[in-house]
């Protein structure tokens, strides 16, 4: 066995297409530019210890003891990986770094057991392809966490690609990346963290994947994906009879127009028309809002607040009640743009917010040379 094999895998952001992943839906993320940089190496013997520049005290535990949804914390995650490619597994030490703020909604842990899945693969010389790796890495957090993800963030950390957004079938899990050249334009993608504090989003993800599934045996489909926009009508009707029908025609609602609009976002991007997709962000930001109830103040104000800056589009990304807005813009608007989300959060006494500009970045790699730790 080689002495240690490191992997670098990026967080993301969402351009559009949100809780339609677990619908069989399409969605299109990118990789950004933070990311986990993972080193796994041999030893100690029959114990699996991690460590992490992000947490105080490494974490052990014998291999025997690796049992899904027992291990509570950080670990769980790297443990979760390792888990999914065993069993058999030798003594092994997990050390990661990461820049990705943590539960931002920018997906740390994707990064986290996308770089672990990697670096494990390469030094017990496993052979897996990276999708082989996206099975791991999403098995991991479903599998082993015991999170219900929907399985985007893991397909975009570790497949995304330089100056492309990914367009991702969640249902064949086809890829294809599709060019988003923001400087071409002169245009800029801002990201802004609301740092708002995530209550409930465990909860009220699980809810809104039931009503999901709910509408979906009520229409008597396999996936919301199945509900064209031409049929939303005479779905929306049908869902209205059911016991819950004002939640299911507001949560289905939601998907099939997202679905809708993702394709639309794509139809424009690749015929060069970057500026005109940010209606449909906007419009994406009100359905999150109005129809699929997962926005929050917080982040609602912020995209107030970049639309008036003079923002192409504006929307909440990731899996909400809190977490980051993204916006697009003029490349010389992003001081003033940042400027006025600062002071519309400030007006309402929320957290100070934090900005980055992002472009697509690629997907998770292996490190060598002097850079492999
Ligand atoms: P997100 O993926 O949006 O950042 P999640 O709640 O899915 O939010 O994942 C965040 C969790 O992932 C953290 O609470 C922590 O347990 C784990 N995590 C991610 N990166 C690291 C890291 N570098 N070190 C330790 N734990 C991490
Ligand atoms: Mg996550």
């Amino acid at each position: 066995m080689r002495e240690a094999a490191s992997w670098l895998a990026p967080g993301r952001v969402n351009l559009i297409g949100e809780h339609t992943d677990y619908n069989d839906g399409f969605v299109l993320p990118l990789a950004i530019e933070y990311g986990c940089r993972a080193t796994v190496s041999p030893g100690p013997d029959g114990l699996l210890r991690f460590v992490s520049a992000q947490e105080s005290d490494p974490v052990e535990i014998r291999i025997p003891a690796l049992q899904p949804e027992r291990m509570t914390g950080w670990a769980a995650y790297p443990a979760g990986v390792l888990w999914a490619l065993g069993p058999d597994l030798p003594g092994l030490t997990v050390t990661v770094d990461s820049d990705v703020p943590l539960g931002a909604g920018l997906s740390s842990s994707a990064a986290l057991t996308c770089s672990v899945a990697g670096a494990a693969n390469d030094l017990l010389e496993l052979g897996l392809s990276p999708r082989e790796l996206v099975a791991v890495a999403r098995k991991a957090e479903n599998g082993f966490v015991g999170a219900p993800t929907g399985g985007m963030d893991q397909l975009i950390s570790m497949l995304g690609e330089a100056g492309s957004v990914l367009f991702c079938d969640m249902r064949s899990l086809e890829v294809r990346p599709v060019r988003f050249d923001l400087d071409a334009d002169e245009l800029a993608l801002l990201v802004v963290d609301s740092r708002a504090p995530h209550q409930h989003a465990d909860g009220e993800y699980a809810a809104r994947r039931r009503s999901c599934e709910r509408a979906a045996h009520v229409l008597g489909v396999r996936a919301l994906r199945d509900v064209s926009l031409s049929g939303l009508d005479e779905a929306l009707e049908k869902l209205a009879r059911d016991s819950e029908g004002e939640e299911l025609v507001k949560r289905a609602r939601h998907i099939v127009t997202e679905n809708a609009r993702v394709n639309d976002v794509v139809a424009l991007l690749e015929s060069g028309r970057v500026r005109e997709i940010g209606p449909l962000l906007t419009a994406s930001h009100a359905s999150m809002r109005d129809d699929f109830e997962i926005t929050v103040p917080e982040v609602d104000v912020l995209v107030e607040s970049l639309l008036s800056a003079g923002a192409y589009g504006a929307r909440m990304t990731g899996g909400g009640f809190g977490g980051c807005v993204i916006a697009l813009l003029d490349a010389d608007a992003v001081p003033a743009a940042t400027q006025a989300a600062a002071n519309a959060a400030a007006a309402r006494g929320f957290t100070a917010p934090r900005a980055f500009v992002t472009s697509p970045a690629a997907g998770a790699h292996a490190l060598d040379g002097p850079d492999a730790g």
